[in-house]
């Protein structure tokens, strides 16, 4: 049977398109399929992301992209806080970030379809068939890219997800803000149970402000912490309201199978403990195409050559996201009185690297060293 592309990507979110970059690069015919009639950050973000994601991802941090620098700063459940100036965090414009990556794509040889949804993937010996309003295409591998509620994942049967955290955002005009470049995180039971509250200013006057949490309704925790900052945001007003799912549960067991890949949100690609997904998932992208890539050019496209993007995502990405798991299992039970007792024994490099995951080692024997919670903590995440 003959095919229209090598690679069909569904989805240009911040996995799609560097799936499609490279794919495209490695010398396959690629199609980047998108649903929305722009290529754009529709979906609700915090949009903060380190300069780590445009070294990996390979494009410049323009001024058009980046808008500013931010100090995550970090306030325990009395109130006590540190700035972790150590992060080299920015809040950026996600659409112009994700366009500056079409635009690579497109340059690579990609071809690019916006304004069509994707309606049902299917497998048809070794040719895979991705169907749209416009027909259907034929390929020889599909990456699913297509966020949580993958059409993908649901036509390849596969019924695991990560598990989500649900997550509401207000965009606030007319904020009062002590710092513009200091991004709020708010920890404890009484603001955000098992996830956390922020405001993340995008201008002087303007801030995103949402929140994740388990086991209650978002919104009423939302308006609750609108509430209970009035200095700030007492005279604000809400001028966009949006929600959605970020899966903080790891990387689900099998992202892969005959003829497709799933990647990003669609596979669990986000670290747990911070919710950030851009830079987790653009990697995971990258690997995805160029397995997809290399699958097409050896004339196998089964689950076993297809498999091979986990293992090379493995190091050190998906040790990372498990750790920040581990660490986040750990955090989601504590008490606020436990939290309040971590808040005065870790210092901003720790938060990092624990947050992301990397290079835990070194924290951990130092936190091994510190009775009581640091202790059970470091225990934890090495266990
Ligand atoms: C409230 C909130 C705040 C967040 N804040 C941050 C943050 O500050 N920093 C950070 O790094 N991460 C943040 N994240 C996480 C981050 O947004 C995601 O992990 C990331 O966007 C995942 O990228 P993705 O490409 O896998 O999926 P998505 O961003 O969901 O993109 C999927 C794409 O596929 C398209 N699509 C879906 N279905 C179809 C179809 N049937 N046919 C064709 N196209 C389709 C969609 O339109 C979309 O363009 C946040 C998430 C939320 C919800």
């Amino acid at each position: 049977m003959s095919i229209d592309y090598d690679v069909i990507v569904v989805g240009a979110g911040p996995a799609g398109v560097p799936a499609a970059i490279k794919a495209a690069e490695k010398g396959v015919k690629t199609l980047l399929i998108e649903r929305n009639e722009t290529i754009m950050a529709k979906k609700p973000c915090g949009e903060a992301t380190s300069m780590g994601t445009f070294k990996d991802l390979g494009i410049d941090p323009k001024p058009y992209i980046v808008l500013h620098k931010v100090i995550p700063r970090v306030v325990a459940p009395n109130g006590k806080y540190f700035d972790i100036d150590v992060a080299e965090t920015y809040s950026i414009n996600k659409t112009m970030y994700l366009q500056e990556l079409a635009l690579k794509a497109a340059e690579m040889g990609a071809h690019i379809r916006v304004r069509e949804p994707v309606t049902a993937v299917s497998r048809d010996g070794d040719v895979m068939k991705v169907k749209t309003k416009n027909g259907v295409y034929r390929c020889r591998v599909v990456i699913g890219a297509d966020g949580y509620h993958s059409i993908v994942a649901k036509s390849m049967g596969v019924r695991e997800r990560s598990e989500p955290i649900p997550t509401v955002i207000y965009l606030m005009a007319n904020v009062r803000l002590e710092d513009p470049d200091i991004a709020y995180f708010y920890l404890g039971s009484e603001v955000a149970p098992k996830g956390y509250a922020w405001i993340f200013p995008k201008s002087d006057k303007v801030a995103e402000v949402g929140i994740g949490v388990r086991g209650g309704n978002a919104k009423d925790y939302l308006d609750k912490f609108v509430k209970m900052h009035r200095d700030e945001l007492g005279d604000a007003q809400v001028i966009d309201y949006r929600g959605a799912p970020v899966p903080i549960g790891g990387l689900i067991s099998k992202p892969y199978g005959d003829g497709y890949i799933l990647v990003g949100d669609a596979a669990g690609t986000v670290m747990p403990l911070t919710g950030a997904g851009m830079h987790p998932s653009g990697v995971a992208g990258l690997v995805a195409g160029e397995t997809a890539a290399e699958a097409v050019l050896s004339g196998d496209t089964s689950e076993r050559a297809l498999g091979r993007w986990v293992e090379k995502y493995e190091d050190p990405w998906g040790k990372k996201i498990r750790r920040s798991l581990k660490a986040m299992r750990f955090l989601e039970n504590l008490s606020d009185d436990d939290l309040n007792k971590l808040a005065d024994v870790l210092n901003p490099d720790d938060i990092v690297k624990i947050a992301n995951g990397e290079d835990v080692l070194g924290v951990v024997r130092r936190l091994l060293k510190v009775p009581g919670i640091a202790y059970r903590l470091a225990k934890a995440i090495v266990s």
